[in-house]
């Protein structure tokens, strides 16, 4: 059989269609541009969604989240790969830009416009009604959720329901296998379907490889067609466009894209994330995580930088967390309906690279910190506090070296002392950021309050990369609103010529 090969021309090229790609389409379309969307991974359809994790993150998770942070001990990293990218796969979790790390934005990174108080919570508040924002229904919370509000309310801890993006959510509890109803209001089910409802393209299985750059400005992109197995290239594709190329393929992805195009600076720099962990807990009464939304619950403890949240498993997960082996795993397998599972995504203090390895596969480079392990620590003993106080019989904390399993509050001590290593943790990060980050000034910054790049006219960031920092909350809420109001801004001066880029200090490979 012949080579594919698709051929394309637009205003707006933009490659990968997760939180901001999709956000991005969105605008641009709805504003009458010419939009075509390149996605690497699958369309994937309610009906056909896997119910096993695992076979739904071999459908829809990047290498099947094997993807990890070298340098110390490897972290996995967990990114959606298909259509909706990560938001395809996310428990919809939604927090708006929290007030603190705004100012920060403004005063150290010069973001005064992009993030002005009034025009980012019109935005907030229209992306709250397009995508259904609202507080999971009470019908829907499920006992994991009830549960940890109740070891909150006992511990007197600032616990809160969880304000999702969910449309007639029937608590299946599948969000990380993708919803089976469709119900949450994810990028796949929302933003790229109405993109395309206003002229926009989408192209999937096409990995971008290389953008094509002309006279100093970014002109189209070129790379793979895909097979069905994801992995085969059956083709190749390029797709022009004569406004500008928008690149949204994630903090880890975007950095080597822009770096091939020779972009150097802040490139790949200032990675950072929030990585977790998570902690089991046995109750004498069934918990039934089967029931409810994945993620319902939540405590912040936005001052000590970890914030502390209900997450269901599906029963084949959820079994390989049980401690103990032979008879003993055993018995605890025959209680699988009395468990509840509780996360804390940290704020990490720690700072990583991204850089373009053999082949183009990134090699990304981070460990926590001395102070970030603390912080592990202290939150999975206030975990197992709450878990306590809520009635658990037993607790796994889920640190090596220590005891495997807790009976009482006495217990915790074992974990209070003594050195924490990053091995002693199993931790996952899911929130990723600072890449290309954003700024006024081209020495700090890879691109400005634009989403523009500093060194290349026409050429875009638009995604988690551009985040000066992390949040200490979920992020899709603001990578949303920041990408629609440069979108808006950028749909309106795309109807006046386009500025060159300034190139000023920001160094461009030869
Ligand atoms: C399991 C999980 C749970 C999460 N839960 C929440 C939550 O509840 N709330 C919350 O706020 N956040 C959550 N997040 C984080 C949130 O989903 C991400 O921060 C957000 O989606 C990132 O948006 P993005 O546009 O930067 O990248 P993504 O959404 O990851 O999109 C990037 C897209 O680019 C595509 N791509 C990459 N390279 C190429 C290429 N070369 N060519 C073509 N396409 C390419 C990818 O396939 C992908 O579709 C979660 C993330 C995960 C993985
Ligand atoms: S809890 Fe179930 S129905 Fe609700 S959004 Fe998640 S997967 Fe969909």
């Amino acid at each position: 059989m012949g080579q594919q090969r698709i051929v394309d021309e637009t205003d707006f090229v933009i490659i990968g269609t997760g939180a901001g790609g999709a956000t991005a389409a969105r605008v641009l379309a709805a504003a009458g541009h010419g939009v075509v969307m390149l996605e690497e991974g699958p369309q994937l359809r309610a009906r056909a969604r896997p119910r096993e994790l695992l076979d739904s993150m071999a459908q829809s998770m990047r290498d099947f989240a094997t993807q990890t942070t070298r340098g110390g001990h490897p972290i996995p990293l967990l990114q959606g790969k298909c259509v909706g990218g990560s938001t395809a796969i996310n428990s919809g979790i939604i927090w708006r830009l929290p007030e603190d790390v705004r100012a920060d934005w403004i005063e150290r990174f010069g973001l005064a416009e992009l993030l002005d108080a009034q025009g980012l919570e019109e935005t907030f508040e229209r992306l709250e009604d397009e995508l259904n924002i609202h507080e999971t229904d009470a019908e829907v919370r499920g006992g994991n959720n009830e549960r940890m509000a109740r070891g909150a309310a006992a511990l007197g801890l600032p616990g809160r329901v969880i304000h999702r993006n969910t449309k007639d959510c029937r608590g299946a509890g599948r969000c990380l296998q993708g919803c089976p109803n469709d119900a949450r209001q994810s990028m796949d089910v929302s933003y790229v379907p109405r993109a395309i409802a206003d002229g926009a393209r989408l192209h999937v299985r096409c990995r971008a490889r290389k953008l094509l750059l002309e006279g100093g400005r970014a002109v189209g992109v070129v790379g793979d067609v895909l097979g069905d197995d994801g992995r085969r290239t059956v083709g190749s594709f390029e797709v022009r466009a004569r406004l500008g190329v928008i690149v949204a393929a994630g903090a880890v992805h975007t950095p080597v894209l822009l770096a091939r195009a020779g972009l150097r600076g802040l490139v790949g720099e200032r990675f950072q994330a929030h990585p977790g962990c998570a902690v089991v807990g046995e109750f004498d009464e069934p918990i039934g995580m089967s029931f409810g939304a994945t993620q319902g619950y939540e405590v912040p403890m936005r001052e000590r930088r970890f914030k502390i949240e209900a997450l269901s498993l599906p029963p084949e997960t959820l079994a390989a967390r049980l401690p103990g082996a032979g008879a003993e795993w055993q018995a605890r397998l025959a209680k699988l309906d009395h468990y509840a599972q509780w996360c804390v995504p940290i704020r990490m203090e720690a700072m990583g690279t991204v850089r373009r390895g053999f082949g183009d596969v990134p090699v990304v480079k981070y460990g926590p910190t001395a102070q970030d392990l603390e912080r592990a620590r202290e939150a999975v003993i206030l975990i197992c506090r709450m878990m306590f106080a809520a009635g658990a019989r037993e607790v796994y904390p889920g640190i090596a070296r220590r005891p495997e399993v807790l009976r009482s509050v006495a217990d915790l001590a074992a974990l209070e002392t003594g050195e924490v290593r990053p091995s002693d943790f199993h931790m996952m990060a899911s929130h990723l950021f600072g890449t290309a980050c954003a700024g006024a000034d081209p020495q700090q910054s890879v691109v400005g309050p634009d989403l523009q790049s500093h060194a290349v006219g026409g050429l875009y960031v638009m995604d988690a990369s551009v985040f000066p920092t992390n949040l200490g909350v979920n992020p899709q809420h603001s990578i949303m609103a920041l990408v629609w109001r440069a979108s808006e801004r950028l749909a309106n001066a795309a109807r006046i010529p386009l500025r060159q880029a300034s190139g000023a200090r920001a160094t461009l490979r030869a």
